[in-house]
C-alpha cells in the first residue's frame, strides 16, 4: 500500500463501499502518512458540502481535478515515505 493506492480508493473508503482488509490497510497507511491524512480531511470535507441528505454524487470533473492535485502533492513530497 502506498500513496497512489490509497488515493485510488478514497472515495470508496469514504463512502464505506470498500473491503474491511483494504480499509485496514488504508487506516495503517494513513496513521504514518501525513499527506493521505490531509487529503482524506480535505476530501472529506469537499463531499460533506456536496452531499445532499440522500444521495452521494461527486462534482463533474472533480475526481480529475483531486487526481491531478494529489499528482502535485506527490512531486513535492518526494522526501516523504
Ligand atoms: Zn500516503
Amino acid at each position: 500500500m502506498n500513496c497512489k493506492h490509497v488515493w485510488n480508493y478514497i472515495s470508496e473508503y469514504i463512502d464505506g463501499s470498500i473491503d474491511d482488509e483494504l480499509r485496514a490497510q488504508i487506516e495503517s497507511h494513513l496513521e504514518h502518512c501525513e499527506i493521505c491524512s490531509a487529503i482524506l480531511d480535505s476530501t472529506r470535507n469537499i463531499l460533506y458540502l456536496t452531499a445532499d441528505n440522500r444521495t452521494f454524487a461527486l462534482p463533474v470533473g472533480f475526481s480529475e481535478r483531486l487526481r491531478a492535485r494529489l499528482e502535485e502533492e506527490m512531486a513535492k513530497s518526494t522526501d516523504s515515505p
